[in-house]
């Protein structure tokens, strides 16, 4: 098992797939990217993927999401689901959903039951405002495709103040008639992502609005749970908060993450990684590697901010970009 210093047991992995993706989110991409960057980064091989894998599951992982970048754009994502399916864990998947009709069967094949969908906007400008993509339609057709066919489908929207914080109350109304479960996120700072507090919509302003429309009740929270869940009774789906910014939840925190190089993290802002893939390269053991980066966990954010998001600079936040990191 792999424990850290606050007794939190870790058997989630996030594995990021690529850096690359074919949506250009303003707060996912670094804006400062350099020319070339993608391409000067090395990448764990699905083999090398499928070995590491092994490793963290004999270690007590029970449950992978693959994430990226995005992760269906990867020639051989294919090849690493099947591969990653042979597993005994829970196999999920986040995506744009640009690709999902081309993997409905690798999906149902893998034992994927449910997919997370992101979309930012109900709204075909805004969408294209925020991705720099005009591919709505195609990612909305492709969630009532996941639904047909019957997975579990969340949706992660991104909240911004005066960017898409008007389209809550649409977000929770397209619950209503489908059985989806929309997660509103607070903005995080990542390196390049133009974040400040400001921009931020808060969990408790979010409340606030969707009060105002809907008479709805809370769900009650499990032990890992990152998303704080309500519903509206007479709603086939629910709605929940990611309240990273505003009231962090590292206390039942029991993720790690591998970056496309082949670095783990043991928390989305920690400051520290671990080069598994040079280590496995090199032919060496990588259960002490894992274990030390498990025992440096801190016990919040990574140690690098408070919950008073309003005062964080982020300047000061040592990390890479989220598309850079695997969300
Ligand atoms: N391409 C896949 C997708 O769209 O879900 C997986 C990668 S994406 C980085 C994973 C999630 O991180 C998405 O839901 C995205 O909206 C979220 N994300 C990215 N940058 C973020 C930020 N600055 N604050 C909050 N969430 C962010």
């Amino acid at each position: 098992m792999l424990t850290d210093k606050f007794n939190r047991v870790h058997d989630y992995l996030r594995i990021s797939l690529t850096d690359k993706c074919n949506l250009r989110c303003s707060y996912c991409n670094p804006v400062d990217m350099p020319k070339g960057y993608f391409a000067s980064m090395p990448r764990m091989t699905a083999e090398e993927i499928d070995r590491i894998v092994s490793v963290f599951v004999k270690e007590g992982v029970k449950k992978i999401r693959l994430t990226g970048g995005e992760p269906l754009v990867r020639k051989d994502a294919r090849e690493i689901i099947e591969r990653l399916s042979e597993y005994p864990v829970e196999l999920a998947i986040s995506t744009n959903g640009f690709l999902v009709h081309e993997y409905l069967d690798t999906f149902k094949l893998a034992g994927i039951k449910s997919v997370n969908v992101s979309l930012d906007s109900l709204n075909r400008e805004v969408f294209f405002s925020i991705t720099k993509r005009d591919e709505f339609n195609r990612i909305r057709d492709n969630i009532h495709l996941l639904l047909k066919n019957n997975f579990h489908v969340k949706i992660n929207m991104v909240v911004m103040k005066n960017i898409n914080d008007s389209e809550l109350i649409d977000f929770v109304r397209w619950t209503r008639d489908f059985p989806l479960h929309v997660r509103f996120i607070e903005f995080m700072p990542f390196t390049g992502n133009q974040w400040s507090g400001e921009k931020v919509f808060s969990y408790y302003e979010m409340l606030q609005l969707i009060s105002s429309n809907f008479d709805f009740m809370k769900l009650p929270d499990e032990k890992h749970d990152t998303a704080k869940k309500y519903f509206v009774p007479d709603h086939k789906g629910t709605f929940s908060f990611i309240s990273t910014m505003s009231e962090p939840f590292c206390v039942g925190c029991n993720r790690m993450r591998l970056t496309a190089d082949g670095k783990m993290k043991n928390c989305l802002f920690s400051t520290n990684e671990a080069d598994i893939l040079s280590a496995l390269r090199n032919g060496r053991d990588i259960v002490p590697l894992i274990k030390h980066c498990i025992s440096e966990k801190k016990e919040s954010l990574g140690g690098q901010f408070s919950s008073i998001y309003e005062i964080v600079d982020a300047s000061k936040i040592n990390n890479r970009s989220m598309i850079n990191i695997g969300g």
